[in-house]
């Protein structure tokens, strides 16, 4: 992509209501704008970032035999009468009606669609175990919408729902699916914790979260210092007193405050903030129960499914991943959610040398499948270089000065050193960084 014609609007300016890293460098950075309360579009760099996000999490799902669907958005209000949600999933569902005054709802979960999809089609335990998943657009009728794509009200989830002849079935689907998560947020490179949830009705191990560590993070969680334990403190501390006062404390002074529990492998416990990216629940029968969901087992006996749901928050992993990673000048994108991977500089787009050589590697990169951009505008050099730093490239060539000793630099977003490197090794040096 050349950035001459590339539609990057960044801006100096930060909403007002902006108060996360992730909102104000996004929406700066020109990859996201408000289009409404809690309601993003997606811009350009959004977009790829969005779908390099997608892409990883389908490429582990389809490998773990999860099958991809797509079910409609809008969902018929007689289905979430069936369940019994309709009374109590209360006013973030967003009830509408057509022109007939039939009743629809904007989905906000799809456990009874997926359901109806099932029932009747996979009749026998022969048909089982099936996980289906969508990623597909969600809504919620926030309240208070805020944190830009952290707290929207639509967003992009995945959705995976299992169904089984047994519940030992159902337990080792949901042992696999955590580790297909801890693959699929390991891809991403972000630093994680599996959470053990507040099990509340479902009980037992039935329930874990998956956190994002970040210091502006939402959720208060305890992790271990030398093992993998995390756990949501609902699940340690047993009073609401207790509870509402953790979550309200900021980072700086929970990390003065000691736990004396030690963590059954003998390491200290210690508070973390966290953002909660994917969440894994045991159902039971609970759903296929209530809408008539059953199959013959091997004595020819109607049951209903044993089923497991399984969610990641698409759109909020974009956010998720600047909330971790990003300084005072802007994003630092890993290197599986860059936009691109590496941007070439032309300081001086009136210095024929500059052009040729940036051309030169520009065409070589895209040919050997470097995701590249080439800044080829007729911009200062300073306006290019801060606008890079805030869109965060994990790498920028720059074709300067220096170009008359034969030499050009490389800038690294994440360390903001800059490297010399002679005309000759450039493109083997940027094959070996990425
Ligand atoms: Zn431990």
């Amino acid at each position: 992509m050349r950035r001459s014609r590339s539609f990057i609007p960044t801006t100096k300016e930060i909403p007002s209501d902006a108060t996360l890293p992730s909102h104000q460098f996004l929406v700066r950075g020109g990859f996201i704008n408000q289009q409404g309360a809690g309601l993003y579009n997606f811009m350009p760099l959004g977009k790829i970032v969005l779908e390099k996000i997608r892409r990883i999490v389908k490429e582990e799902l389809d490998k773990a035999g999860c099958n991809e669907v797509q079910l409609s958005f809008i969902t018929p209000l007689s289905l979430w009468d069936r369940s019994g949600r309709a009374d109590t999933m209360g006013k973030e569902m967003l009830r509408i009606k057509d022109r007939h005054q039939n009743e629809f709802v904007l989905s906000p979960t799809n456990e009874e669609a997926m359901v109806e999809l099932v029932k009747n089609r996979a009749t026998s335990y022969k048909d089982l175990p099936l996980n289906l998943y969508q990623i597909n657009t969600k809504f919620r009728d926030e309240a208070r919408p805020r944190y830009g794509l952290l707290r929207g009200r639509e967003f992009l989830m995945k959705d995976a729902y299992s169904f089984h002849a047994s519940k030992e079935d159902m337990v080792r689907e949901f042992d696999m699916m955590e580790s297909t998560y801890k693959k699929i947020f390991t891809r991403l490179g972000l630093d994680f914790r599996v959470v053990q949830a507040d099990s509340g009705a479902i009980g037992g191990d039935g329930s874990k979260e998956f956190h994002v560590l970040a210091d502006s993070g939402e959720d208060t969680i305890v992790v271990c210092d030398s093992c993998e334990y995390g756990a949501n403190i609902e699940t340690i501390f047993e009073t609401d007193e207790e509870i509402d006062a953790l979550n309200e404390k900021s980072y700086e002074e929970l990390q003065t405050k000691k736990i004396d529990e030690k963590c059954s492998c003998g390491g200290e416990l210690s508070f973390k903030k966290g953002i909660e990216v994917g969440h894994i629940f045991q159902l039971g029968d609970t759903y296929s129960s209530a809408l008539d969901a059953k199959f013959n087992d091997e004595n020819g006996k109607p049951k209903a499914y044993e089923m497991a749901t399984f969610g990641i928050g698409i759109s909020r992993l974009v956010a998720s991943v600047i909330e971790q990673n990003h300084d005072e000048s802007g994003c630092i994108w890993t290197k599986s959610t860059a936009p691109y991977m590496v941007n070439i500089m032309i300081s001086d787009i009136k210095k024929e040398a500059q052009v040729e050589l940036a051309e030169e590697l520009y065409s070589k990169l895209q040919d050997s499948n470097v995701e590249v951009i080439l800044d080829d505008r007729k911009e200062r050099f300073g306006f290019k270089m801060k606008d890079a730093e805030l869109i965060g490239f994990p790498y920028t060539v720059i074709i300067g000065k220096e170009l008359a000793n034969g030499n050009v630099q490389i800038f690294d977003r994440k360390t903001k050193e800059k490297i010399s490197v002679s005309v000759d090794d450039i493109y083997s040096k940027m094959m070996e960084l990425i």
